[in-house]
């Protein structure tokens, strides 16, 4: 599907005479347009919920969104369960996927009801002891193992994924779960990542919708919901048609009618925790072209660089890039977008055609409202960009500025006054 900015050179350069390039922005538009058809497509099931993987955009703004449009959380932190509380989700919309748990951060996510969403039959103990009991809610995270297929294409490989408890675990763990007094049981499972099929989810339901029949078989417990995960994906890349959330709402209700109502089961509830599918396309980072370098490739230097946008230079993610002003000129020149890190690496694009690129052009990378902004880190000393909001009536709204110097050299309290 063609590519297409969801703002305009006029608005961009407007903006940046107030928010210096780089910078992300995000389309409220956009974000709650489709949560709303999200909502929509799965209005069969009483009690579904999107629970927003904060990991991907942590915004208390994109957050306090989605909670309008009836969304929770997902956490995987202290950190983000706590942004989650101060932005006014109630334990009861909050799950806690998070792996490798330490102490103190299931003890938290208990204390606010939060509900935690075990990685593996080990962590019974431990959030006992954390916990001082089992919470009556609770939820496993189930990984079948071997490889995970469409129609015979290879989509994930969850046999080498350090996450969840195997088939067998499952049933241990939840005899287990209700002797220690827990009620009402969820099953969880992420099987694959960026799936641009409509068939993903309707396939990982049935997996576990026939999994929760069993497991209700084998040790009696109340199975009140069965969460979906992410994965659903976007197109990143213009040949890609984006999935049609409707037709995958319809094919979680057919397995949902097939398995689970004949076993007695029509009261699940459905979840989903999506990131990239809520926010991904409803983001741009804007940029600038400072430098242009004609050795053996030819370059373009832009003002962002990788610890604005982690992706392509960590696995070698697309991200579709339009020539602010110049959306209808031929793609006639093969270029490498490059940031300024002291890495090869920090590349936006590698041989990509685009118009001819002129010094002072804003270029919009596309596809960078989840696991953008959120990825960033401060190598090389640079410091991370400000998140604006492009509200519905066209305003434009500084969700986080950018850092400076000392926010960068705060954690240095003690040494830094002596230098
Ligand atoms: C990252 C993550 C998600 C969101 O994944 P997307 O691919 O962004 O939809 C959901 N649940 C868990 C446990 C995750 O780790």
């Amino acid at each position: 599907m063609k590519k297409v900015p969801f703002i305009t050179k006029e608005q961009a350069e407007e903006i940046a005479k107030k928010y210096p390039t780089p910078f992300h922005i995000y389309d409220e538009k956009g974000i709650r347009e489709n949560a709303r058809r999200l909502y929509d497509a799965f209005s069969w099931n009483k009690g579904f919920k999107e629970f927003f993987a904060v990991k991907a955009t942590p915004n208390p703004t994109i957050l306090k969104i989605l909670k309008e449009e009836g969304c929770g959380t997902d956490c995987s932190s202290y950190t983000e369960l706590l942004m989650s509380k101060r932005c006014g989700f109630d334990g009861s919309n909050i799950m806690f996927s998070s792996n490798d748990t330490p102490t103190s951060e299931f003890r938290y996510a208990n204390e606010i009801g939060a509900t935690i969403n075990l990685d593996d039959i080990t962590h019974i103990d431990f959030v006992k002891q954390a916990c001082g009991k089992i919470p009556e809610r609770i939820s496993c995270r189930y990984n079948p193992g071997g490889k995970f297929s469409i129609a015979n294409t290879i989509m994930d490989n969850p046999g080498d994924a350090k996450y969840g408890l195997t088939r067998p675990q499952m049933t241990e763990a939840f005899k287990t779960l209700k002797e220690l007094g827990a009620k009402e049981f969820g099953i969880h499972a992420f099987l694959a990542s960026n799936t641009v099929t409509n068939e993903y989810y309707p396939m990982l339901a049935k997996i576990l919708f026939t999994t929760a029949v069993e497991l209700a078989k084998e040790t009696g417990v109340h199975i009140g919901f069965i969460n979906l995960s992410g994965g659903v994906g976007i197109p990143y890349t213009p040949d890609k048609e984006p999935n049609d959330i409707y037709a995958i709402g319809e094919g979680v209700r057919k397995a949902y009618e097939e398995v689970l109502v004949p076993a007695g089961m029509g009261d699940v509830a459905i979840y989903t925790e999506l990131g990239r599918f809520m926010l991904a396309p409803y983001g741009h980072l804007v940029t600038r072209a400072i430098h242009e370098k004609h050795t053996h490739k030819e370059y373009i230097g832009v003002d962002a660089c990788a610890v604005n946008l982690m992706r392509p230079a960590m696995y070698g993610a697309y991200h579709h890039i339009t020539v602010l002003g110049k959306e209808n000129e031929p793609c006639d020149h093969i270029y490498d977008i490059t940031g300024s890190l002291c890495e090869n690496n920090d590349k936006f694009a590698i041989d990509r055609a685009l118009p001819k690129i002129d010094m002072g052009d804003l270029l919009v990378i596309h596809d960078t409202g989840a696991h953008g902004f959120a990825m960033g880190y401060n190598y090389n000393g640079k410091l991370k960009s400000a998140e604006l909001l492009l509200r519905e009536d066209g305003s434009v709204l500084q969700i986080r500025r950018a850092e400076t110097p000392d926010d960068y050299f705060a954690t240095l309290e003690g040494f830094w006054d002596k230098i």
